[in-house]
């Protein structure tokens, strides 16, 4: 079950390893545990709802408290210490377009302030009830989440849009598709928040930001549905996909989302290279992206965030090793690191040689993944270091529930998939 004060499910428990504090500790100092609120201490301070009961939408006080904050750092701390502020009066769970109209007829009858809610991770307070006289009805998408169509000679999809990443790519691998799309939240984050906060993902650099991806879809609002069409391109007026593209909620609900979805790769590679400076790795990567190398990610990292990932993930002795390696190459002293990930094109590892930094003066890990989850297995070049367990935490943002949930894309999806994936 997710989590009520945080991210992630409970049943997924990422521990600090003992190194990791030490690492912490020296660079920012001891820090001050606070006092933890549980449950119960926060559902004691939920107020009476302000809504009638209505057959659409919940009252109970756990569900409110489940739908009162997103994942920034403010809202974390403030949930763990149980200082919640607001809560929503009311949390309803349409299932069809019909039923958010039926939720909009009735905020405009009662003049309730409506909150559209996908997976709840905004980090821009947007989801998170203001005090006020207006009572507040969160909208929660999340039993909107099916396939409704693939049409696989246009590869367009269309979605629910409480669909959550796992849901959405399981859908589409089933049917030998991706869309591709992996901001780091994707573990809990929906289609309809991805277009609605516009969203940008680990593989953008691919398969494209979700606003390529975004082909059209349908929006409720108090004046009726707006169907926004899905043109290969158009060169009368303006674009209306541009309106609902991180509207975050204000212009109306989006109850269907159609985008792009390409076929799933035959094979994904990646690597970690490690330079020496940050001039020299900033030059790498200017010339891959000018270059225009076919990657699907790109990511630098400086040294700061290098040391904390690494230091973080624990494994003191194979850093160990890695740092003596480093040292050796040239490289020590973790200068930064770059990601890559590529699909059968063997041109990105010439062109980053070509640059003259790497991977001659850097360290070249080469880990290949066989697509869609599957275990990483790595083969170190040129040093066997046993050091691949790193690099897999660093891909997926580290969050070991998307390793497991993209494992479990992996298997084929029957009807029984649909059903639980419509529930869950
Ligand atoms: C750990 C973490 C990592 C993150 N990584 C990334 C990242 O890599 N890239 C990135 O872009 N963002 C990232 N974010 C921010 C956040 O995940 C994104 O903004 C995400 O797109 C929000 O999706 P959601 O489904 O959770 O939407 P919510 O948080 O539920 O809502 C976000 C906004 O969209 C509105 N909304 C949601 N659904 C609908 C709908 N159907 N119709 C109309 N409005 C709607 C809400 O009212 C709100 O204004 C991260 C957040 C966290 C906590």
């Amino acid at each position: 079950m997710r989590r009520w004060n945080g991210w992630g499910d409970e049943a997924t428990v990422v521990e600090l390893p003992a190194n990791g504090a030490a690492f912490l500790a020296g660079r920012i100092g001891a820090g001050q545990p606070l006092p933890d609120a549980s449950l119960e201490q926060v559902l004691a301070r939920v107020p009476a709802s302000r809504l009638a009961a209505h057959p659409l939408i919940s009252l109970d006080a756990e569900t409110r408290v489940r739908h009162a904050r997103g994942q920034s750092l403010p809202d974390w701390l403030a949930m763990r210490e149980g200082d919640f502020g607001q809560f929503p009066d009311g949390v309803a769970f349409p299932e069809t377009p019909e039923q958010i109209r039926q939720l909009l007829a009735l905020a405009a009858e009662r003049d309730l302030v409506l909150i559209p809610y996908g997976g709840g991770t905004s980090v821009a307070g947007h989801i998170n009830p203001q005090a006020g006289e207006r009572p507040v009805l969160t909208l929660s998408l999340a039993h909107m989440n099916r396939l409704l169509e693939l049409d696989e000679d246009s590869l367009i999809a269309t979605f629910g849009p409480g669909a959550s990443g796992p849901q959405v790519e399981s859908q589409l691998r089933a049917r030998g598709y991706t869309l591709g799309h992996f901001p780091q939240s994707w573990e809990l984050s929906t289609l309809g928040g991805w277009v609605a906060s516009r969203s940008s993902g680990q593989q953008s650099l691919r398969y494209g930001r979700i606003e390529q991806l975004f082909a059209g879809g349908t929006l409720e609002t108090f004046a009726g549905p707006m169907e926004l069409p899905t043109f290969p391109a158009s060169a009368a007026g303006p674009d209306l996909r541009e309106l609902v593209l991180g509207s975050e909620g204000r212009f109306g609900v989006i109850s269907e989302v159609r985008v792009r979805v390409s076929r799933l790769a035959e094979q994904e590679s990646f690597y970690a290279v490690f330079l020496p400076s940050w001039e020299q790795a900033l030059s790498g990567i200017r010339h891959l992206a000018q270059a225009r190398v076919p990657l699907s990610m790109l990511r630098l990292s400086n040294a700061i965030e290098t040391e904390t990932q690494l230091a973080l993930a624990g494994h003191p002795g194979q850093i160990a090793l890695l740092e003596k390696y480093l040292a050796l190459r040239g490289a020590g002293g973790w200068q930064v690191h770059a990601d890559l990930r590529r699909h059968r094109q063997p041109d990105a590892e010439r062109r980053l040689a070509e640059t003259g930094q790497a991977p001659a003066e850097g360290l070249r890990w080469r880990v290949h993944r066989h697509l869609a989850g599957q275990e990483v297995g790595a083969q170190p070049l040129p040093l066997p270091l046993p050091a691949p367990r790193l690099v897999e935490r660093r891909l997926r943002g580290g969050h070991p529930g998307n390793r497991h949930r993209l494992g479990q894309c992996r298997q084929p999806a029957g009807q029984d998939r649909g059903q639980s994936a419509q529930r869950s």
